[in-house]
C-alpha cells in the first residue's frame, strides 16, 4: 500500500516517564516500514482521574507508514508491552507505564473492536492537540475543524511545555 501519514500519541505517568517516551519515540521510529516525519516537545500534563496519580509526560510524534492500521496497532502493543504496562484492576484511567495511541491514521475512518481512528477522544484531549499543532501548525482536521479551533474548545487543565534538551 502507500505510505500513509500517522499521528500517535504517547503518555506514560509511572516510572521515569520523560526517558520512557523518549525511548518510546526512538522504537517507532525503528518499527519497520515505519519512518518518524517529526516529533513534538514533550508535555507535563495534570492526569484525568477521580484516583489521585502522579502528572503524566505526553508527546505526538508524526510518522510514515505502508503498514495497515491494525499491523502498526500491533507493534504499538508490542512497544507497550516491552516497558510493562501496568493496569491495576484495567481502570480505564488508572496510571500507566507506556500508554500509545493512533490519533489519525491518513484520512482513514475505521471503527471495529480493536481500532478507531480518528482517535474517539483526540479532539478533546489538550495534550494531543497542543503537541500536534507544535508540529503541524493550524491544520485543518476534516470533520473536526483546526487544531486551534478545537485546542481553544477543549476542557482546560494544567499543563507545561518541557523544554527539549535537543533544541
Ligand atoms: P487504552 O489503553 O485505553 O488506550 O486502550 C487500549 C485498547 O484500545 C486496545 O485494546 C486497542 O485495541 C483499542 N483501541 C481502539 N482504538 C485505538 C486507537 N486509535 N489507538 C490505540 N488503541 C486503540
Amino acid at each position: 500500500m502507500p505510505a500513509e501519514e500517522v499521528f500517535i500519541a504517547l503518555g506514560s505517568n509511572l516510572g521515569d516517564s520523560i526517558t520512557i517516551v523518549e525511548e518510546a519515540i526512538q522504537a517507532l521510529d525503528h518499527i519497520n516500514h515505519c519512518r518518524l516525519l517529526a516529533r513534538s516537545s514533550l508535555y507535563r500534563n495534570e492526569a484525568i482521574s477521580d484516583i489521585p496519580q502522579d502528572d503524566y509526560i505526553n508527546a505526538v510524534v508524526k510518522v510514515e507508514t505502508n503498514l495497515e492500521p491494525m499491523a502498526l496497532l500491533l507493534e504499538l502493543q508490542a512497544i507497550e508491552h516491552a516497558y510493562y504496562r501496568h493496569r491495576e484492576n484495567d481502570e480505564r484511567w488508572a496510571p500507566r507505564t507506556l500508554d500509545l495511541d493512533i490519533i489519525l491514521f491518513g484520512n482513514r475512518h475505521m471503527n471495529d473492536s480493536h481500532l478507531t481512528v480518528p482517535h474517539p477522544e483526540f479532539s478533546r484531549r489538550r495534550f494531543v492537540l497542543e503537541p500536534m499543532f507544535e508540529i503541524e501548525g493550524d491544520r485543518f482536521i476534516a470533520g473536526y475543524g483546526s487544531l486551534s479551533y478545537l485546542i481553544n474548545a477543549a476542557p482546560v487543565l494544567r499543563m507545561e511545555k518541557l523544554d527539549r534538551p535537543d533544541a
